[in-house]
């Protein structure tokens, strides 16, 4: 597999040693001055001095790859645990997933120990370049902001050309999206997870002729070129996910659909690195939240679910885990550089869907989303703070006492309830 410098009892060599040794000490000097975790800057200090640091870091253990617009850090959450109870697991568990994030995770952590990553989509041919990734999970591609609309397709091709040069021993795939679908196809063994999402408007064009995509309940084909939906050997229902026709009955900590086709794809990777399903199942089934995504906290003495959605997609997803009607909900909308500055992808958001309740909005971003909701005919009000917002819904008629109140929150918007809300719980 791949080359590395001479190292000890299968660990690193004295190189990679001191490259990782220098990281720490920026990473920790970063920390002193108030510059966040420092694991980004000081990962960048330890590539600087060892750029083949990742490799090396990675040669003597299995390494999963998870990629996706959407999902991927908690199907990188979800491996974890269901690989956990079988080895060792290292993770870039604080979502720092581009090489120098990954190199971080990686510097302190035991030889043995299965490396389970999170990797940005546009890093993922150096990434698997560097760390000859034996297995990758590959979810979705989708707009993420509507100033990098041109991308997927560029990242699918991307996808296809490394799968091709270092071709994996397991990819797992989604064979719903046809951006994964003709990426992954490329490769000697791929398992591809049914994951009945409904998502299409991101990929109408086919990726090999640019021809028209024409999609039927779990089908999909190009009607120029052929490209078609490949034939799945993993799909999930409302209590199970079935690998080669065996069903494993599985009780999700996590909400919705969407997290059970993560599951699905966690256990396929996870039974690819040989780890028995009834371990994986365990795992997977103690996940209860992820980097405060569908916690349950208290919030100015009330209980508050947060959700986070970042693109049209994922609010697509969003939409279906929040609280049934009439239970009103809160929708939280910022537009800063990790949110994408334009806010007009709101208006690929079915926020019709939200019509038979009432929402209270908030957020930079607030009237915007509230023109949306206009247009939408969505019963609303604008609330000037999460602490306003939180009391106007718990204040309405249709809000049972002792109710959770949902929070659907774009990025940055996500990050500062959470934040406020470790505080209060
Ligand atoms: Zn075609």
């Amino acid at each position: 597999m791949s080359s590395s410098s001479p190292s000890h009892a299968g660990g690193p060599g004295l190189r990679a040693r001191a490259a990782v040794a220098l990281g720490s000490v920026v990473a920790t000097a970063s920390r002193t001055v108030n510059l966040g975790s420092g694991s980004v800057i000081g990962g960048r200090a330890s590539l600087m001095v060892h750029p083949g640091l990742l490799r090396e870091l990675t040669a003597s253990r299995d390494v999963i790859i998870v990629s996706a617009t959407n999902g991927k850090t908690t199907t990188t959450r979800l491996i974890s645990a269901a690989l956990a109870g079988d080895r060792p697991v290292v993770s870039n568990s604080l979502g720092a997933n581009m090489e120098a994030g990954i190199a971080a995770a990686l510097g302190t952590a035991e030889p043995a120990a299965t490396a389970v990553l999170e990797v940005d989509e546009r890093w993922v041919p150096g990434v698997l370049r560097s760390t000859q990734a034996g297995t990758v999970v590959l979810l979705n591609l989708s707009r993420d902001q509507l100033d990098r609309s041109q991308e997927v397709r560029h990242l699918a091709e991307a996808w296809r050309s490394c799968l091709l040069e270092t071709p994996p021993t397991t990819v797992v795939a989604n064979a719903d999206d046809p951006l994964v679908a003709w990426a992954a196809g490329v490769a000697p063994t791929v398992i591809w997870v049914a994951t009945g999402l409904s998502w299409h408007a991101d990929a109408a064009g086919c990726p090999e002729c640019s021809g028209r995509i024409t999609f039927g309940p779990n089908t999909w084909r190009c009607t120029d070129c052929g490209l078609a939906r490949p034939e799945t050997q993993v799909s999930v229902d409302d209590t199970a996910i079935v690998i080669d026709g065996t069903r494993t009955a599985i009780a999700m900590g996590l909400p919705g659909h969407i997290n059970r086709v993560n599951a699905a794809f966690a256990l396929a990777a996870a039974r690819s690195v040989g780890v028995g399903i009834p371990t994986a199942v365990e795992g997977i089934e103690s996940v209860r939240e992820v980097a405060g995504r569908y916690r349950v906290a208290s919030f100015n003495g009330r209980s508050v679910r947060l959700l986070l959605a970042k693109n049209p997609a994922g609010w697509h997803e969003a939409l279906e885990l929040i609280a049934a009607p009439p239970a009103p909900v809160i929708v939280a909308i910022n537009a800063r550089i990790a949110d994408g500055h334009d806010p007009s992808w709101l208006w690929d958001v079915e926020f019709e869907r939200l019509r038979s309740r009432f929402v209270v909005v908030t957020g930079e971003r607030q009237h915007d989303l509230a023109v949306r909701l206009r247009y939408a005919g969505v019963d609303h009000v604008v609330a000037e703070s999460i602490d306003e917002a939180v009391r106007v819904a718990a204040g309405r008629p249709e809000h049972r006492a002792g109710d959770t109140i949902d929070i659907a929150a774009n990025y940055t918007a996500f990050q500062q309830y959470h934040e406020r809300m470790s505080d209060y719980s």
